[in-house]
C-alpha cells in the first residue's frame, strides 16, 4: 500500500534546522583532525576529486558543476572501495542540482509488525494522523497543552530528581562560562563530558554501530535501498517533525529491521530550554513515532551533542538513553561533516578525509565505534552510499544499530517490547534517583579546541565521565584510478 502524505509534507521547513547546524558547527564543534603530517605530503586534493569524476561515470541527471569550496591542503584519503554507481565527487557539493528521489522499495499494510522486534504492536495506518494534533513543525512545542502537562506530570513521578541548573544561552562555549566553569553540569558541548550512563561506543573493537540522523526526508529510500542492497541495518535518530512530515519512510526504517531513537521535535540545542521545553521535545517524538510505528524509542541523541546532567536526568525520566558519537579528544570527534556539504561550509573531499582519520583512531582503539551521519540532504546520502559506506564494507567492520552494538536484542530498543530485564525504562520502573548538582570534577574547556576533559564524579545514576587520551592519527594519500582506488603512499 502506497501511503499518501501529500497532505502532511506541504509545510515542511528545513532552513531553521540548516542554519542552526551551520552556526553550531561554526561556533563549538571541532571537526575531526587531520593529522599535522599529511601537510607536507597531501596530493594535490582536487587532483582526486577530478579523477573520481572521470573514472566514475558522472550520471547524465548530474551537472558537472564545479564545487565553490576551496580545498583544504590536509583533505586527502583512501578508499579501499567505492561504488560503482557512486555519484562523482565533483558533484557532491553545495551546487549539486537536486536528483530525482526515489520510491521506497516497500511500504506496509497497516497491522504488519517487523520480523526483528519480537512481540511488536501492529503498525498503526498513519493515513489516520491528523496533523492539527501535533505541535507546529521545527518549532519547540508550547509546554501548556494537555500532553506536555501530562509529561512533565511524569517525569515528577519518576522518582528522578532535576538538577538545578540554569539553562544554557545561545552562542556556545563563549556564551557560557559559567556554565563551562561549572564542571558537575558535565557539559558535552563544552569538553566533551560524558557519563557512563551515555552511549559513546561500541564494546567490540572492530564494530561501528551506524547511526544517521536528521531525517526522514526525501532522501531516505535512496539510503535505505542501498542498505537493503548490503544488508546493512542502522539506527535512525528521528526528528519528530520530519515523522509527521514522511511517516511512510519512517516506517520502512522500522519494518525494515532498522532501530528507530529520539532526535527531538525542532532539533534544538537542549542545554538552552526549560526543563518543560525539554520535555515536550522529547515526548512529542516519542509520541509520533509511537503514532507512526506502534513503538516509542528508548534511545535518543541530543542534536548538536548538546546534553549535561539536567538533560539526562530528563532523560532518564522520560526512558531515553542517550546515545552521542565517538569522541576521543577535542579534536577526533567521530563526526564526518557530511552535514555541511549541502551548505557549502564543507567539501566532500573533507568529509572522506574525515572517514579516514576516524578510521585510523579507530584502528587504534580498544572498543568499537560511533560515527555522526545524517540522512536529511542529498549530498550526506551520496557520499554514504557512494564511498563510505563501500569503504567500510571493504574494511570488514562489523556494521549494525547501536541496540545490537552494545549487545542487545532489537526489541530492546523500544518500551513496548523491552522485556525489562537487560535495559528497563526508568519512568516505569521509578526508583532510580538522580542527585541533585552532583558534584563532579570535570575539567571542561572554556571553548571549543581546547584541552580534553576527565573527571571522576558520581552520583546514583551519573557516574564517571570517560577521559580518553589523544589517540594517534594516521592517513594515507590516494588517488581514484579508473573507478578503483590506488594508495600512492
Ligand atoms: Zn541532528
Amino acid at each position: 500500500m502506497r501511503l499518501s502524505t501529500s497532505t502532511l509534507v506541504s509545510a515542511v521547513v528545513l532552513p531553521a534546522l540548516v542554519s542552526a547546524h551551520d552556526i553550531h558547527h561554526a561556533r563549538f564543534q571541532p571537526r575531526q583532525a587531520a593529522p599535522a603530517s599529511s601537510a607536507a605530503s597531501a596530493a594535490t586534493p582536487s587532483t582526486v576529486a577530478a579523477s573520481g569524476v572521470t573514472s566514475a561515470g558522472a550520471p547524465s541527471t548530474v551537472a558537472s558543476a564545479a564545487s565553490s569550496i576551496s580545498e583544504p591542503p590536509t583533505a586527502s584519503f583512501s578508499l579501499l572501495s567505492s561504488n560503482a554507481n557512486a555519484v562523482p565527487l565533483s558533484s557532491i557539493n553545495a551546487n549539486a542540482p537536486s536528483q530525482a528521489t526515489v520510491a521506497l522499495d516497500t511500504t506496509y499494510q497497516a497491522g504488519a509488525t517487523p520480523t526483528v522486534v519480537s512481540s511488536a504492536p501492529g503498525l498503526p495506518n498513519p493515513s489516520s494522523l491528523v496533523i492539527s494534533s501535533y505541535p507546529p513543525l521545527d518549532k519547540t512545542p508550547p509546554t501548556d497543552s494537555p500532553e506536555v502537562q501530562q509529561w512533565i506530570q511524569e517525569v515528577a513521578n519518576s522518582g528522578v530528581s532535576i538538577p538545578n541548573f540554569s539553562s544554557t544561552v545561545a552562542g556556545g562555549c563563549p556564551a557560557n562560562a559559567a556554565a563551562v566553569a561549572d564542571t558537575s553540569r558535565c557539559w558535552w558541548t563544552c569538553g566533551g563530558c560524558t557519563r557512563d550512563t551515555d552511549i559513546v561506543s561500541c564494546p567490540d573493537k572492530n564494530t561501528w554501530g551506524l547511526t544517521y540522523d536528521d531525517g526522514p526526508s526525501p532522501y531516505t529510500p535512496t539510503l535505505l535501498s542501498y542498505l537493503d542492497e548490503q544488508s546493512l541495518k542502522s539506527t535512525f535518530f528521528v526528528v519528530g517533525s520530519r515523522a509527521l512530515s514522511y511517516p511512510a519512510t519512517l516506517q520502512a526504517e522500522y519494518m525494515g529491521g532498522h532501530q528507530i531513537a529520539v532526535h527531538t521535535w525542532s532539533h534544538p540545542e537542549l542545554t538552552t530550554l526549560s526543563n518543560e521545553e525539554i520535555i515536550a521535545e522529547l515526548g512529542w517524538t516519542k509520541k509520533i513515532i509511537k503514532d507512526v510505528t506502534g513503538v516509542t524509542p528508548n534511545m535518543m541523541r541530543p542534536p548538536y551533542g548538546d546534553i549535561d546532567d539536567r538533560v539526562r536526568a530528563i532523560c532518564t525520566a522520560m526512558g531515553l538513553t542517550p546515545v552521542m558519537w565517538t569522541r576521543i579528544s577535542p579534536m577526533a570527534t567521530f563526526d564526518t561533516g557530511d552535514f555541511d556539504i549541502h551548505s557549502g561550509a564543507t567539501s566532500v573531499t573533507q568529509v572522506l578525509a574525515n572517514w579516514e582519520n576516524i578510521l585510523g583512531n579507530a584502528s587504534v582503539m580498544d572498543t568499537g565505534f560511533i560515527v555522526l551521519e545524517h540522512d536529511l540532504f542529498q549530498q550526506s546520502v551520496d557520499v554514504a552510499t557512494g564511498y563510505i559506506l563501500p569503504d567500510a564494507l571493504a574494511h570488514k567492520y562489523t556494521i549494525e544499530p547501536v541496540v545490537n552494538c552494545v549487545n542487545k536484542p532489537m526489541s530492546d530498543a523500544y518500551i513496548e517490547t523491552n522485556d525489562n530485564s537487560t535495559n528497563p525504562p526508568i519512568a516505569s520502573g521509578g526508583a532510580a534517583t538522580l542527585s541533585s548538582g552532583a558534584p563532579g570534577s570535570a575539567e571542561a574547556t572554556a571553548k571549543a579546541g581546547g584541552s580534553g576533559n576527565s573527571s571522576s564524579s558520581a552520583s546514583a545514576l551519573v557516574s564517571s565521565p570517560k577521559s580518553l587520551g589523544l589517540f594517534a592519527l594516521t592517513t594515507v594519500i590516494v588517488s581514484l584510478v579508473g573507478g578503483s582506488v590506488a594508495t600512492l603512499l
